[in-house]
């Protein structure tokens, strides 16, 4: 009798979000998954947000207009989308989930809390919704004070909006901690590989 791991992954469709305030980690960690997990592909937003220097258009985001952004709303292309900041627009295209299940693989998100939320309710059988949980409120802002990408205002903005979404925290399936870096890279391959291998009957192709 043998096994393919590869044969049972091909069985599914499942989701997998981390979500968090900003700052807290979660490109850092979806980054790292991606590296290490081959059955794993990220879901690309679209944004109207302006692209950062180290940001590829398609790959981090589709960086789009307002006009544009619409126009998805309208034509129904996304599968949820939020304002996430004042005229900042942020959304999961249908066309993406269904491009990677069709590539026998599972997709991977980082989305803000609200997001999380509706795609779980979207599919709550299929999703595993993490949490990305930093060390205390200070350690969050020092972050993303440090990451050096915002301006002074949009880290009020990100500040005012991480004081709420903190609270979200038990709306998940899971709470992954990030506070020494190491341990939680290797914790969320520890949840990601049980949610995608874990209860599943093994398939038997000998
Ligand atoms: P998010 O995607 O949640 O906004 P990032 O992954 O961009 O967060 O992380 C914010 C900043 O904090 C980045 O500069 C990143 O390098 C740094 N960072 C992430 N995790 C840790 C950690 N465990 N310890 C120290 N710095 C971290
Ligand atoms: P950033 O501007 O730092 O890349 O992202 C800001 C916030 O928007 C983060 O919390 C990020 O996870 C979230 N985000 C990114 N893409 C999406 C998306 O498609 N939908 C939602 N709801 N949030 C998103």
């Amino acid at each position: 009798m043998s096994f393919s791991m590869k044969e049972k992954i091909k069985q599914q469709e499942k989701l997998i979000i981390f979500t968090a305030p900003s700052g807290a980690g979660k490109t850092t960690i979806v980054r790292h998954l991606l590296k290490t997990l081959d059955y794993i592909s990220f879901s690309t937003s679209a944004t109207t947000r302006d692209k950062r220097p180290h940001e590829t258009n398609g790959k981090d985001y589709y960086f789009i207009s307002h006009e544009e952004f619409k126009q998805k709303i309208a034509d129904d292309e996304f599968l949820e989308w939020e304002e996430v900041y004042e005229n900042q627009f942020y959304g999961t295209l249908k066309k993406e989930v269904k491009r990677i299940w069709a590539e026998d693989k599972q997709v991977i998100f980082d989305i803000d809390v609200k997001g999380a939320e509706s795609i779980k309710k979207a599919y709550p059988e299929k999703t595993l919704a993490v949490f990305v949980k930093p060390p205390s409120k200070e350690v969050l802002f020092d972050r993303l004070r440090k990451r050096k990408t915002e301006t002074e205002a949009s880290l009020k903005k990100r500040f005012a909006r991480a004081e709420r979404e903190l609270a979200y925290e038990d709306k998940f399936d899971t709470v992954l901690l990030n506070d020494v870096l190491e341990e939680a890279l290797e914790d969320a391959e520890e949840i990601v590989k049980n949610f995608v291998y874990g209860d599943e009957k093994m398939i038997d192709i000998a």
